[in-house]
């Protein structure tokens, strides 16, 4: 027997173009795309525009910028709005198999039906009640200015898949609603159109949400029904917030365009989005080919993911804190920071956002008020005199801090934290051996003379 060749596989990632993206959006794009990389796939951008009073183009245009920031590089974007054409001769073969069947209950009705069924203890699913209309009936209720939308006749079957995250699962659709398809606008319903699209591009892998699960038992009867090839399909779990809320697309806190706003890494927002809610542990990645190689989707719970907000503070930190001078030179110096590769090799270890390098960078560049408690001023003008001279270098402040010891008999905390107030202003820091060099001996002159305010 011959091995079947190995395709590489083709995934998309189908936003409803309705809202930005948030989070738990970013997982399903950044899960799809990180599994075409490993595989050497390719990665479609599919707008699911179809619903014409919702979506917007300032959404298609955020998501798109959200993706490029997080580092996906779709090889191909579609807009459903623009493939009609192909939507309409699939529907027009549902119909002349009798799958597709016209219906012309209004909302109120239906909702009425769904009471009455509920009332009696039964299962709130569509009767079908469209089917027995007559061509009659229907030229009547057409005639009164009544338009169909069209419902999708389900075998009624047990629809089983081998899911790559979930493993065998199966959906009942008798327990189901036909579904509608086609608006009354004569619009499409992204159940349809994804399924259409999915085929007409030969996507090898589905891979999404676990809200969809029950969807694709009815997607699948309606790949059936038009002869397409069933997908290998995975659905990954959701992310929650701690307190176990769902995310909704207008959680404005943890939508990715904010979370890039607050300056957190790119890099931090992908590793915790596709890590979190999995058996490996949560790590910050430098990159995306990285981050790939631990991407299992068997390995992914079936439990729902918390997000939490304290660990996207840590992960940054730690990607901040390895991050090169030539991966953020560009960055600072729109900051206007223009210390170079030493200055930043200075701050980075206290930088938990790449926004902190402002505050750390005027220690040095800027003029910190020099602070000073009335009974260390005495020792810090001997520690003025015992300056050395420059060059400085890393070495300089072991040799100098000796010499004020020395003079002064004060150690530790009593030694180092009267020099550090004075010549940065902080309590805390960075370190004093890379910071001084930089501060130099004129600034060093001037910040231990004063005047000096008093510590808090
Ligand atoms: N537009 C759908 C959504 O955003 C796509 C679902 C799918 O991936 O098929 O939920």
């Amino acid at each position: 027997m011959t091995a079947s060749p190995v395709t590489a596989p083709l995934v998309r990632f189908a936003p409803s173009p309705t809202g930005m993206i948030h989070i738990g959006n970013a997982r399903t794009a950044l899960v799809n795309w990180l599994f075409a990389l490993a595989r050497g796939g390719r990665f479609i951008l599919r707008f699911d525009d179809t619903d014409r009073e919702r979506s917007r183009q300032e959404f298609i245009d955020g998501i798109a910028t959200d993706l490029d920031w997080l580092g996906i590089r779709p090889h191909q974007v579609f807009h459903q709005s623009r493939r009609t054409a192909l939507y309409d001769a699939a529907a027009d073969r549902l119909r002349a198999s009798g799958r597709l069947y016209p219906c012309y209950e209004a909302a109120d009705e239906l909702d009425r039906r769904r009471r009455r069924q509920l009332a009696r203890g039964l299962p709130p699913i569509y009767d079908r009640a469209a089917l027995a209309l007559t061509a009659e009936d229907r030229a009547r209720l057409e005639a009164e200015g009544r338009r169909p939308h069209w419902r999708f006749k389900l075998d009624g079957r047990s629809v089983a898949w081998t899911d790559l995250t979930r493993g065998p699962q199966h959906v009942d659709t008798t327990s189901l609603s036909d579904p509608v398809l086609v608006r009354e606008d004569g619009s499409y319903l992204y159940t349809f159109t994804s399924v259409v699209d999915d085929i007409d591009m030969g996507i090898t892998h589905v891979i999404r949400g676990e809200d969809h699960v029950t969807n694709t038992g009815v997607q699948i009867e309606i790949i059936e029904a038009l002869g397409g090839a069933v997908p290998t399909l995975a659905h990954h779990n959701l992310i929650a917030s701690v307190t176990g809320e769902a995310l909704s697309k207008r959680l404005g806190s943890l939508s990715v365009r904010s979370l890039r706003d607050a300056g957190y890494e790119a890099m931090t927002v992908a590793s915790l989005a596709v890590l979190v809610g999995t058996a490996e542990q949560v790590h910050a990645y430098p990159d995306l080919e990285t981050l790939a190689h631990h991407l299992d989707l068997g390995r992914v719970s079936t439990s729902t993911a918390k997000f939490d907000p304290h660990e996207l503070d840590l992960l940054n930190g730690s990607i901040v804190h390895g991050l090169a001078y030539s991966a953020v030179a560009d960055r600072l110096a729109a900051m206007g920071i223009n210390g170079g590769e030493p200055l930043w090799n200075a701050i980075r270890a206290n930088c938990a956002r790449l926004d902190d390098a402002r505050t750390l960078a005027a220690i040095v560049e800027g003029a910190p008020t020099p602070v000073a408690a009335a009974d260390d001023e005495p020792m810090l003008a001997i520690a003025r005199e015992l300056l050395p001279d420059e060059p400085w270098d890393e070495a300089t402040w072991g040799a100098w801090t000796d010499k004020v010891k020395a003079a002064t008999g004060r150690k530790g905390k009593g030694l180092f934290m009267p020099l550090r107030r004075a010549l940065t202003g902080l309590d805390h820091g960075p370190e004093l051996k890379l910071l001084l060099p930089l501060i130099g001996r004129y600034n060093s002159l001037a910040r231990l003379s004063g005047p000096f305010s008093r510590p808090a």
